[in-house]
């Protein structure tokens, strides 16, 4: 073994974070057990009472070799690490700082809280992860929580098929002679209360309630169908209205007004905030890179392996680096820039991605998301089709909000994970439904 001394730096296992003198080299014999090939590896002497940590880094992974558990989030990504700046030469900068703030325990020990602020390549906001609120304690969140009490409350509800035909409005027949649209086990039709010029709700089928990850996949290709077929109306109307989107609030702790599930539609000749950012950002890479900023942004997370998830068809499924919402993950359809442009296949293989993303939420014991694909139909074609899906607090008396006075009032989203610990967690998800799909 030959050793090179590397400057000091902190590494973060699960249990805590180890101040450490690293010295690095190539294993060519007498690998510890559970490494057959010889490979990288860096020998960390820590100051603590754990004495010398053997890491061993194995494809993209590392090993600690002391407790035979993995290091779950690898913070030394300094100037000092050569093996990971030489690396990692992304195309779009990943900006991130860590730091610490020093707080006296009621013990009187002092303690170092590890904050990682990180900026996002498409955007340019700013994100927060506290690590160290990993660890409070969360009511309501310890389990996938029971249906909520009006679960079975069908008889009033309007979106139930009883009441639907005579309790839902219609759109307008210079629009949609038929007043609401189906398509297979889906009903579309116009918000009560609409926040834009077209603002519609799309069913996904006679369930009232259905909780996380139970949904058919073909009751979401039915229903972002019937979206698809919707807003191509609303185009052929309204030409100018070409700011669109499909969301979802899952449950009223995301925001959803009634139980039975169902996907919101907007299109508008006004740009939300993020729309006009987004356009703002993807014109602005492009005019300097020639590159459109979905594509280089994908490529660089593939390369770097560390957060990309997997894929159903052309459909990348990766968890956001600065994430602005809790265990954010996105997928991207690269090359694609409207969903005029999109296949049924390739809308089958983004409802393919949503359920794998619930599925991956209920295992994590929460049951209310948000969903977004944000739509510019302005004939530009510099923004690929991404869609975002965020996790939000489970319902519990007196829970409170995941938006504090810190993301309302300073605009920085502060979630407690590391987007690289949560892509670990993902990819069985998508890996289980690539084996069930093999399978005859
Ligand atoms: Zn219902």
């Amino acid at each position: 073994m030959e050793f090179t001394s590397k400057p000091p730096m902190r590494l973060m296992t699960p249990a805590r974070q180890l101040d450490c003198q690293i010295s690095a080299g190539v294993f060519s014999q007498k690998a510890p057990a559970g490494l057959k090939k010889p490979g990288e590896f860096f020998l960390l002497a820590d100051k603590g009472p754990a004495g010398l940590v053997l890491v061993v880094r194995k494809g993209r992974k590392f090993l600690d070799f002391r407790g035979k558990s993995k290091i779950l989030e690898w913070s030394t990504r300094s100037d000092s690490d050569q093996y990971e700046s030489r690396r990692r030469k992304p195309m779009l900068e990943f900006k991130y700082e860590s730091f610490s703030s020093r707080i006296v325990l009621p013990n009187g020990l002092e303690a170092d809280r590890t904050i990682e602020a990180r900026v996002s390549p498409i955007t340019g906001r700013t994100c927060r992860i506290t690590y160290s609120r990993g660890e409070e304690r969360e009511p309501g969140g310890e389990t996938l929580p029971a249906p909520p009490p009006f679960a079975e409350d069908s008889d009033s509800c309007p979106f139930c098929r009883a009441l639907l035909l005579t309790h839902t409005p219609k759109i307008p027949p210079d629009i949609c002679p038929e007043g609401r649209m189906v398509r297979g086990t889906s009903t579309l039709f116009p918000n009560l209360f609409p926040y834009g010029r077209y603002s519609a709700v799309s069913i996904f089928d006679d369930n009232h309630f259905v909780e996380i990850g139970t949904a058919s996949l073909q009751s979401y290709v039915d229903s972002f169908l019937n979206c698809r077929d919707y807003l191509l109306r609303i185009l052929s109307y309204d030409p100018a209205a070409v700011f669109m989107a499909i969301t979802q609030n899952h449950l009223p702790s995301a925001g959803g007004s009634l139980l039975h599930p169902h996907l919101q539609i907007q299109a508008d000749r006004i740009p939300a905030n993020f729309q006009r950012i987004l356009q703002a950002r993807a014109v602005a890479y492009r005019r300097q890179t020639g590159s459109r900023l979905f594509s280089d942004y994908l490529k660089s997370e593939r390369e770097s392996g560390e957060r990309y998830i997997g894929a159903t068809g052309p459909w990348h499924w990766l968890t956001a680096f600065a994430p602005e919402g809790f265990f954010e993950i996105w997928g991207i359809l690269p090359g694609v820039t409207s969903f005029r442009q999109m296949t049924e296949v390739q809308w089958q293989n983004l409802a393919r991605g949503v359920l794998n993303t619930q599925h991956f939420y209920r295992s994590l014991g929460r049951n209310g998301y948000n969903l977004g694909l944000l739509l510019l139909e302005d004939g530009s074609d510099d923004v690929e089709l991404r869609v975002v899906l965020t996790v939000r607090s489970n319902y519990a008396p007196w829970v409170r909000s995941d938006f504090t006075g810190f993301e309302i009032m300073l605009g920085d989203m502060a979630t407690f994970t590391a987007p690289e610990l949560t892509c670990e967690k993902a990819r069985s998800f998508w890996q289980k439904e690539t084996a069930a799909s093999a399978a005859p």
